[in-house]
């Protein structure tokens, strides 16, 4: 069966019943959901985290199938959507990016370039502001991945690292300092994350910066949501010098809550994007306001035929069958 699954993608992609399925959602917004994107060559790549991570080529041959498919808008024409002043063409497609990672910049942002596609970055403000070679945030990732701290298991820590880095994210940083100097940094070949002063350079590749949080903790079961956007909103539009989105916000881990979109509107937040795997049904090309956005996460293993080679029938049958609400 594995290897008659290729083969049966193959066959509905080229006798059109997935084009059948594109068709169907013809008038629809998709918004694509990127973490990393980096070469093969680069001794970073083999570090980083694989279901995070596409390689430039498949990217770029990605951003071939986009073309071939779909209309690439930028963060600004899905505001027009949603505020009802110009609607969105059919097969919108909206290039997204969560965290901040130098790589959006490095591969990434010259492979966007190249066929004039503008995209968003997400960015976490607290990891941007560091001055870490590493995000210590990834640091915690990368030893649950590697199993560094496997001898913390009993603790329960290993086994849910979402749960262990947000309790690190909200304690005190000087405590939280002292606890990971315990934690084997990861190699790290070139700074992880983009600086204050790059954000401020990838206007020149077409590429806007909205926001992710502040701390980068999930935002379902904080106190005082509207204040962690606050001050992620305050910190990206200095570190941009106010050229950012901030009206646009990416949820941390994908997690939201009614809540959470109160607080964001509240701080002056429009688009609300999660990690929930649907379109965006619009009407004549206008999105329904005040609700939160779908977006299809990318990982290699659901788009590539071979390491660094697009299947775009599996491209397909990942992006165009979704719901679509
Ligand atoms: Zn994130």
């Amino acid at each position: 069966m594995t290897r008659l699954r290729p083969l049966l993608r193959q066959a509905a992609f080229r006798s059109g019943v997935l084009s059948l399925a594109r068709y169907g959602v013809r008038r629809a917004l998709t918004a694509v959901m990127f973490h990393r994107v980096i070469d093969p060559s680069d001794p970073d790549f083999a570090l980083a985290d694989p279901v995070y991570t596409v390689s430039a080529p498949l990217f770029e041959q990605l951003l071939g199938f986009f073309h071939d498919h779909y209309a690439v808008v930028d963060i600004h024409s899905v505001m027009n959507a949603y505020e009802g002043s110009r609607g969105l063409p059919d097969h919108a497609l909206l290039i997204t990016f969560d965290d901040g990672w130098a790589d959006n910049l490095r591969y990434a942002a010259p492979l966007l370039r190249a066929r004039a596609m503008p995209a968003v970055i997400f960015v976490a403000a607290e990891a941007v502001a560091a001055d870490t070679m590493t995000w210590w945030q990834e640091d915690v990732f990368a030893a649950n991945r590697f199993g560094w701290y496997s001898q913390d298991r009993s603790s329960g820590n290993a086994d849910d690292p979402v749960g262990l880095v947000t309790r690190l994210a909200l304690m005190d940083e000087k405590e939280r300092d002292r606890l990971l100097e315990r934690l084997p940094r990861q190699p790290c070949h070139a700074r992880m994350m983009l600086t204050a002063n790059e954000l401020r350079c990838l206007a020149d590749f077409g590429i806007d910066v909205g926001l992710h949080g502040y701390r980068h903790v999930p935002l379902v079961g904080l106190d005082d949501v509207a204040s962690e956007l606050a001050d992620a909103r305050d910190a990206i539009a200095t570190m941009t010098a106010d050229t950012a989105v901030t009206a646009a916000l990416g949820c941390p881990h994908g997690r939201y809550d009614d809540k959470v979109v109160a607080a964001a509107r509240s701080v002056g937040i429009k688009l609300v994007f999660t990690s929930d795997k649907r379109l965006n049904a619009t009407r004549q090309g206008m999105l329904t306001p005040m609700r939160p956005l779908g977006r299809i996460g990318i990982a290699a293993e659901h788009i590539q035929a071979a390491p660094h080679r697009l299947d775009p029938a599996a491209a397909a049958r990942w992006l165009w069958p979704r719901d679509c609400q």
